[in-house]
């Protein structure tokens, strides 16, 4: 049975389509059977054609957020996304210091796939500096890993390269999404002593919307739910590869996945 009373966190954007963002967050942490929690670090107005407008939510109810929970609900894992801007990013970092999550899931959020910038261009600094270092795995996909080594990435090799370049940062392991690339979806985990490879089927579908924010909050639920890191990662990417398989037409541009097929 599942154990629904195992609570998770999410810290991202809002996502009123409701097909990523926190809101694909909290279907996957409930579809894979945890309880999610959330603190929003900006609204997006965005349907499955584009994001129209963004409007970050000030340093004091983001650290409020973060505190109250932690002081009453303590997440087993947590998961940061869309972050949007320096002084977020600094909020939330030096708000998390005092709890010190073991299990701490960053995916550096930039571009949405209908091309809206989430992450202004001066936040990276502080993304590189200070959360990424803090994290216990960091899921970029190659575009977001040239973003942060500054590197061009074609194949595996690269890859790797760029991935042990990320680790000098300080975190544990880097998941690098290798869905841009040309061939089979491939994506490795790095680690200090860790080198793995996962494949996946590549599906050719329409309906892709949330697919970055499901994957990340996947790892984070089986996390939580005490899986280890590379089996966490596999489980996850069945999930996400069936979610895709499953996807459906809603609204008039990107469907979203579906988290409960
Ligand atoms: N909106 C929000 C609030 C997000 O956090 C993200 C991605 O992390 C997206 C949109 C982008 O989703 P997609 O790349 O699937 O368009």
């Amino acid at each position: 049975m599942r154990n629904y009373k195992i609570p998770t966190l999410t810290i991202a954007g809002s996502d009123s389509s409701g097909g990523a963002g926190i809101q694909a967050d909290i279907k996957t942490f409930s579809a894979l059977g945890t309880y999610g929690m959330s603190v929003i670090t900006a609204i997006t107005a965005q349907n499955t054609q584009g994001v129209f407008l963004v409007e970050e939510l000030s340093n004091e109810i983001i650290k409020k957020q973060i505190e109250v929970i932690f002081d009453d609900i303590p997440p087993k894992a947590v998961k940061i996304g869309m972050v949007s801007s320096p002084q977020i990013i600094k909020e939330i970092v030096d708000t998390l210091k005092k709890y010190n999550p073991k299990y701490l899931v960053v995916d550096p959020v930039m571009i949405s796939k209908s091309g809206y910038s989430l992450l202004k261009p001066e936040a990276k600094m502080n993304l590189i500096k200070y959360l990424i270092p803090m994290a216990y795995i960091l899921t970029p996909n190659t575009l977001e890993a040239e973003e942060i080594t500054g590197m061009h990435i074609d194949n595996l090799n690269d890859m790797k390269i760029a991935g042990q370049k990320i680790l000098e940062l300080g975190l544990k392991y880097v998941l690098m999404k290798g869905g841009h690339l040309k061939g089979d979806a491939v994506d490795v985990l790095i680690g200090k002593d860790t080198f793995e490879i996962y494949k996946q089927e590549r599906l050719d579908k329409k309906n892709t919307h949330g697919t970055g924010c499901t994957l990340s909050s996947a790892i984070t639920a089986h996390l939580a739910l005490g899986y280890s890191v590379e089996k966490a990662i596999d489980l996850s990417k069945k999930y996400i590869t069936e979610t895709i398989r499953n996807s459906f037409d809603m609204g008039k541009g990107v469907g979203p996945v579906n988290h409960f097929y």
